[in-house]
């Protein structure tokens, strides 16, 4: 009874793969265009480009 794993997964696995969890779920790289973090395979939320294309209209004041 209870949530017992039938598996036990090793330390080193573990390790991996919440390392790997880590990575995924923090990266960011740099903007191109702006030079802004930014999450990546999306558009900038800071100049609105995606691979050096205007997708979206940032308005300036
Ligand atoms: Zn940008």
């Amino acid at each position: 009874m209870g949530a017992v794993p039938k598996v036990r997964i090793s330390k080193s696995r573990g390790r991996k793969r919440s390392s790997q969890w880590k990575i995924k779920a923090r990266s960011l790289v740099t903007c191109d265009w702006c030079g802004a973090p930014k999450r990546p395979h999306h558009v900038c939320m800071s100049c609105g480009t995606y691979r050096g294309e205007q997708v979206i209209e940032i308005e300036e004041e």
